[in-house]
């Protein structure tokens, strides 16, 4: 009999995932607040459910996939209604991939523990596109024993996986390496701007760059220069791709970690605000390349 999973949280990024699931022979039950979210899975082969508890029951493993930390705490520790941990008959492994501070993540896996349960952080990197491929990288945090449970299903939903340490370690790494990735966006597109606004050809800057050491995964796979290489949002008018509002939230969250542990981090900062600024002139549902507009208004497209 194949393993019976709930998964809780049918976004942009759930949905694909429960299916790379259900295509890998996982027996797959659906939760989602939102009707059609379930609808489209259904067809897809999973099973829905008409609350989480429900979803979970009899279940052998719980991945969760939501906006943010307060929709994760308030899933698994409860708020207006009884929270899953509470809830569960069985003793499932609980996994939350959505990002959110690790400080959450440490209060519901102690929770969780409390219980007898174990629970693991388990963020993602790799956008809709590697949801949707299968080729998601998976960054956990938690107990050894946990890891080595849940990688089985992880492989079934991304490609590269990791075990960054204990609980919380997972999204960690994941704001670590996000904030990382919203300065290097910014730089190569201030690079950029400044190379254009000198006579420079923008495709022909970018290849010397890619070839010199500026060359990083901003710039050599995500140009945000419209035209300089097909298939990437900036090439398709910024739709699509990484929400210029989930990297401030992630750029929100990694100040906000800073902060609690009084590490320095002005280039991100720096970033923070870019993104916080360019969010409120109206671009947070472009994709987050866009910041290019940022430093050269005009050139849309
Ligand atoms: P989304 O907003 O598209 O989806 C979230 C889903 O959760 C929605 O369908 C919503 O109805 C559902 N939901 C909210 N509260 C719920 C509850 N209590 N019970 C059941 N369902 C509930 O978000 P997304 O783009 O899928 O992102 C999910 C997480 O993954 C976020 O933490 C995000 O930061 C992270 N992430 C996103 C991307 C990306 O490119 N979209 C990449 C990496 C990581």
């Amino acid at each position: 009999t194949s393993m019976k999973v709930a998964f809780i949280g049918l976004g942009n990024m759930g949905a694909p995932m429960a299916e790379n699931l259900i295509k890998a022979g996982f027996e797959v039950t659906v939760y989602d607040l939102v009707e059609s979210a379930m609808q489209t899975l259904e067809q897809a082969g999973a099973r829905r459910a008409s609350s989480a508890s429900e979803a979970a029951r009899g279940v052998e493993v719980v991945i969760s996939m939501l906006p943010a930390g307060a929709h994760v705490r308030s899933l698994y520790l409860g708020g207006d209604a009884p929270g899953l941990l509470d809830a569960l008959d069985g003793k499932p492994l609980l996994i939350d991939a959505s990002t959110i501070a690790p400080d959450d993540a440490r209060t519901v896996a102690e929770a969780a523990a409390a219980r007898g349960l174990s629970y693991l952080d388990a963020p993602v990197s790799g956008g809709v596109g590697g949801a949707r491929a299968g080729t998601l990288t998976f960054i956990v945090g938690g107990s050894a024993e946990a890891y080595v449970q849940a990688r089985p299903l992880l492989e079934a939903m991304g490609k590269n996986i990791f075990h960054a340490g204990a609980s919380g370690a997972g999204q960690v790494a994941k704001l670590c390496n996000n904030m990382l990735l919203g300065i290097l966006m910014s730089g190569t597109a201030e690079a950029l701007a400044l190379g254009v606004g000198n006579g420079l050809d923008p495709a022909v800057l970018s290849e010397i760059m890619k070839q010199s050491s500026g060359g990083n995964w901003a710039l050599n796979v995500y140009n945000p220069w419209p035209g300089v290489m097909e298939q990437t949002p900036a090439s398709n008018g910024y739709q699509g791709g990484f929400l210029v509002d989930l990297m401030g939230k992630d750029l929100g969250l990694a100040t906000t970690l800073a902060l609690e542990s009084r590490a320095a981090i002005p280039m991100g900062a720096q970033a923070r605000n870019l993104y916080a600024l360019h969010a409120s002139q109206g671009n947070g549902r472009l994709d987050f390349s866009s910041i290019q507009r940022f430093y050269r208004a005009g050139d849309s497209d």
